[in-house]
């Protein structure tokens, strides 16, 4: 491996010594979601990090739908699901799986477990078992039902599969240990009868088995060798090694854990963005405020991005968050090289230049990137009327100010030096026109006898200029006071949100389609909207602004 053994994070040098012991020959991880919703920033993660483990190995990668709990999945989940799986890069090649395909076999299972007098039917209600479970200090108390011979449990067992039973009359439970001081230990329920139609099977089942008994299954089935979860599942880890063992798998899976991400001053919990979704706050699951993997690719970031944001992230064993702002570094390094610089003008004022001849145009070069020379360059029209942003202008302008001022000589970035001569008001007093004169002989701009000028304005060609709306973002929640307020609501930011609809772009970026992005010069890196951009109306998502003060951590 490429890598330094103590550089190695602690998932792969459990690998590497499982491979050098000879207990794996090829390795191959999963990525199991529920779907029950989007994915997350944080399952972003779990992606990244089981494919690429697969990668780096030479081994297999699964995607598999943990889809055994037929109340909250939808197909729907399944097809946005895979669409941002395949987008940041995961490829499952034709190693897609449905937890549902197993319930024959899972419930094989629980029969031979039956068989092995290591599962009863228990006739206690949800309840009943809560009381019989007992504490963290005194043990749990032994089901009635738990010395049932193993012919009645059968019979009992097939009974709940032919639907002699209500939800809830009757569950199989495994026998282990009442008195285990592992809770998951003190004989878990292990099926449930729930009358029920499942998305895959129909009505064929009115009995589902339990997310722990369930998966360690769904993992050996697949020949999954390393099945790596988040930490809140480290208590059931022993109870995932009972059921491998007792199930008798061969090549029993082996469970990880690592610690799970965590975004500060961003709403990842499923619940909270569903009500942010519900109550209209935000357009969609793919809102560019929220952190779904569908917000992100609409917002303009790339899995390149979040790839890197992974990477530095790390993988550890104990829970912390991570800075937003981190995230914002990794895409702006990522488009930093990749992408083209365009002038937009973002709140424009009318700028007229008159000594320019009317109905005159000519072409601009413009370097694309001035830090990769590949991207080579493009041009844009300048001519008599131009729009500049209105913070570019200053009536009475304080010291220091080397923007556009009266009397005040600019450059037009890439083209000419020009010298604000008068200006125009509306009624309101709202600066509506802004004439100047412009010196020929500083083409490029360039100046032409050493005299120089302190200030560099963007602008674009007005009747050239495609007309676009940009927003702004903010986080959705206020940074200082917290996600929640004290009664659980959210506690919102009201800016978080800025539209802008009188935007200038230049020519180049005008037909830009979904998913494009620029620099646009001073204000960041924006992204076409994949949703409300349309050909007459362009509309751009901010992405991150250019600067941060953001350092990474060492
Ligand atoms: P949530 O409740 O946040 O939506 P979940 O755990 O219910 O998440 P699942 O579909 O069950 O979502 O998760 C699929 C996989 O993603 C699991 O292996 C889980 O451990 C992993 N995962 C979920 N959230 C995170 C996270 N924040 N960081 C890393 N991995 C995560
Ligand atoms: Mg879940």
């Amino acid at each position: 491996m490429e890598r330094e053994a103590e550089s190695r994070n602690f998932i792969e040098q459990i690998i590497d010594k499982d491979i050098a012991e000879g207990s794996v020959t090829a390795i191959c991880t999963r990525f199991p979601p529920e779907p029950n919703g989007y994915l997350h920033i944080g399952h972003a993660k779990s992606i990244l990090l089981n494919s690429g483990l697969a990668r780096q190995y030479g081994g297999k990668f699964n995607l598999r739908f943990d889809d055994t709990n037929p109340t909250k999945e939808k197909v729907e989940f399944v097809e946005s699901i895979k669409e941002d799986v395949k987008w940041l890069g995961a490829d499952w090649e034709d190693r897609l799986f449905f937890a549902s395909d197993y319930f024959e076999e899972m419930y094989e299972t629980a029969v031979k477990l039956i068989q092995k007098g290591k599962a009863y039917v228990s006739d206690l209600t949800a309840d009943e078992i809560r009381a019989y479970r007992g504490t963290l200090t005194e043990p749990g108390k032994e089901d009635p039902a738990a010395n049932r011979s193993v012919e009645e449990n059968l019979k009992l067992f097939e009974e709940m599969k032919e639907g002699k039973y209500k939800d809830g009359e009757k569950v199989l439970r495994a026998r282990i240990d009442m008195a285990s001081p592992n809770m998951n230990m003190r004989d878990p329920v292990i099926y449930r009868v729930a009358h029920m139609s499942h998305h895959n099977t129909g009505d064929a089942w009115c009995i589902y088995p339990m997310y722990d008994f369930a998966h360690p299954i769904e993992d050996a089935i697949e020949g999954v060798t390393h099945s790596i979860c988040t930490l809140e599942f480290e208590d059931h880890r022993p109870l995932y090694d009972w059921v491998v063992r007792e199930a008798e798998y061969e090549n029993p899976p082996k469970q990880i854990e690592f610690a799970k991400l965590y975004l500060t001053n961003v709403v990842t919990g499923k619940r909270y963005i569903k009500r942010l979704v519900e109550e209209k706050i935000v357009d969609g699951w793919d809102d560019p405020r929220l952190v779904s993997i569908a917000a992100l690719r609409r917002r303009g970031f790339t899995p390149e991005s979040i790839q890197k944001f992974v990477d530095l992230c790390g993988i550890s064993k104990s829970n912390s968050s991570v800075d937003y702002a981190m995230l914002e570094y990794c895409i702006r390094e990522d488009l930093k090289l990749k992408r083209a610089r365009v002038m937009a003008v973002l709140d424009p004022i009318k700028l007229i230049i008159d000594n320019y001849p009317e109905g005159q145009t000519e072409e601009l070069t413009i370097v694309n990137n001035m830090e990769n020379e590949s991207l080579g360059t493009h041009t844009v029209p300048f001519c008599r009327e131009l729009y500049i942003d209105r913070e570019d202008f200053m009536e009475a302008p304080p010291r220091k100010y080397f923007r556009m001022f009266p009397g005040n000589e600019v450059r037009l970035m890439q083209a000419y030096f020009v010298t604000c001569n008068s200006y125009v008001k509306d009624e309101e007093g709202k600066v509506t026109e802004i004439h100047c004169t412009y010196d020929p002989a500083s083409k490029g701009g360039n100046s032409p006898d050493g005299r120089k000028v302190k200030g560099t304005i963007h602008w674009a060609p007005a009747p050239y200029a495609k007309r676009a709306e940009v927003r702004l973002y903010e986080n959705i929640v206020d940074e200082e006071l917290g996600v929640y307020n004290e009664d659980g609501s959210l506690n919102l930011n009201p800016n978080s949100l800025t539209v802008l609809k009188n935007c200038y772009i230049e020519p180049y970026a005008a037909d830009a389609k979904a998913y494009d992005s620029f620099q646009f010069v001073r204000q960041g890196y924006f992204c076409v909207d994949a949703k409300d951009s349309t050909e007459d109306m362009p509309v751009f998502n901010r992405i991150v602004s250019l600067k941060s003060s953001y350092q990474l951590p060492k």
